[in-house]
């Protein structure tokens, strides 16, 4: 078993470590003007060579594994402390290309892999509803055959990139059947007739790129749009598993983010004559946070390594780590608000924003009971209970 990054995984790392730096100082107002360049973004970390990581070559991609995912993403958001750097990389190689990938047809990959993997067309990813989070298997949003096409009527909320992706992967009920067996996915192109789009709530974090609701309305789209139909929702999550190792990547780039911040203030700031680093109580927390951050390091490499194909990680691993990566971040960064006293709750460290970004990681990509259930069930199959009551 060897720990150590190969030198190519090192020059990536400080490819990407180079390019988050690049925009740490504008990232922070990002966040406060609640608006993020993402074109500008995108089109320099494709000129990084930071597109398509994961997505085989014949679409555009690197060919890349899911090791060199989480070694771009946790570098960039280590080094721009802000969330909208790992959005470029997910959006070309996440789970969104990755359903596509799954397309049955051919025909539908061609149509639109390449532009996603390269960045010239973002592809969001549709699935939670007003009235639907965690409970997935419970969608109302339909998308019904009608000759060459499916018409899709209902709404969705939380889609990340609303307005600024011109293509969206929408999760609907296909059929009349209940629960996950009638749920498949369909692309929806933007300007389509009968879907409208808003911003959506504004939100304490995760803020430069809308978290919008979209709406269907006696929605036509080609059936040729159609990625995977009714009766194979397992298959669409394993491509979700790469929402995990975003995620994980997430809390480990936020977790350093957090820890440099405060070792670089116990370093510097004095009381009682000496630097607080000096006092054992900030010595350990600092000893602490980094222990924590080194088992959730290798939770996350552990679940990256189990990818199939370099794009379906295990899904037990997958949500371990990232279960583990959700529940340490906010103590995690709370302790990084500690450590800087009062300075810790102005908006004049960063150490608030990084903090702030830590509460998307309780809800988004899956809240922990839910990724509870996941890793309970699998320890004990014969123990697993419909969450829906009777
Ligand atoms: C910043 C952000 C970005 C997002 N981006 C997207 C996106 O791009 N696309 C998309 O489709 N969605 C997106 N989401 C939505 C996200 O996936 C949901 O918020 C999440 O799945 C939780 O659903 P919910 O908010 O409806 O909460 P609910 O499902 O209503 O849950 C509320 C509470 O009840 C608990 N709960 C619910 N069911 C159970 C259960 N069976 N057992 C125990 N506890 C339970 C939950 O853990 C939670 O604490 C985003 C969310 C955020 C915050």
């Amino acid at each position: 078993m060897d720990f150590s990054f190969t030198p190519e995984q090192e020059e990536l790392r400080a490819r990407a470590t180079d390019a988050g730096m690049e925009w740490r100082d504008e990232a922070a107002v990002w966040d406060a003007e609640n608006d993020a360049p993402y074109e500008k973004l995108n089109e320099r970390f494709r000129d990084l060579g930071l597109l398509g990581l994961t997505m085989p070559k014949e679409y555009g991609g690197k060919g890349g594994t899911v090791i060199d995912y989480v070694i771009v993403t946790s570098a960039l958001f280590r080094a721009s402390q802000s969330w909208v750097c790992g959005e470029p990389p997910f959006c070309t190689s996440g789970p969104g290309p990755s359903i596509v990938l799954m397309a049955e047809r051919e025909e539908t990959r061609q149509k639109f892999l390449p532009d996603i993997v390269t960045g010239k067309k973002g592809c969001a990813l549709a699935l939670s509803e007003p009235a639907h989070g965690s409970d997935l298997t419970h969608l109302e949003t339909t998308a019904v055959r009608d000759g060459d096409s499916y018409v899709l009527n209902g709404s969705k909320r939380f889609i990340t990139g609303a307005i600024f992706n011109d293509l969206y992967a929408v999760f609907a009920r296909m059929t009349d059947e209940p629960g996950a067996r009638g749920i498949g996915a369909i692309i929806v192109e933007k300007d389509t007739p009968g879907f409208t789009m808003n911003r959506g709530p504004e939100f304490v974090a995760s803020r430069g790129i809308p978290h919008g609701e979209l709406y269907f309305d006696n929605c036509r789209v080609p059936a040729e749009n159609l990625v995977v139909g009714a009766g194979k929702f397992a298959d669409l999550m394993t491509a979700f598993n790469m929402e995990r190792m975003h995620n994980s990547a997430y809390s480990l780039g936020f977790a350093e983010a957090a820890y440099d911040e405060a070792a670089k203030y116990a370093q510097q700031r004095v009381s009682f004559g000496r630097e607080i680093i000096e006092f054992q109580s900030s010595y350990h927390m600092l000893a602490d946070m980094w222990v924590q951050i080194e088992a959730h390091r290798l939770l996350t490499y552990k679940a990256a390594a189990t990818a199939r194909d370099g794009r379906f990680p295990e899904g037990m691993e997958s949500t371990i780590s990232k279960l583990y990566g959700a529940t340490m971040l906010p103590q995690l960064t709370l302790n990084a608000i500690q450590l800087h006293g009062g300075d810790g709750v102005t908006m004049d460290y960063p150490v608030q924003r990084i903090h702030r970004e830590s509460l998307i990681s309780l809800a988004a990509g899956g809240a922990p009971p839910l990724l509870r259930n996941t890793i309970a069930s699998r320890l004990f199959p014969h123990r697993r209970f419909s969450q829906t009551r009777s």
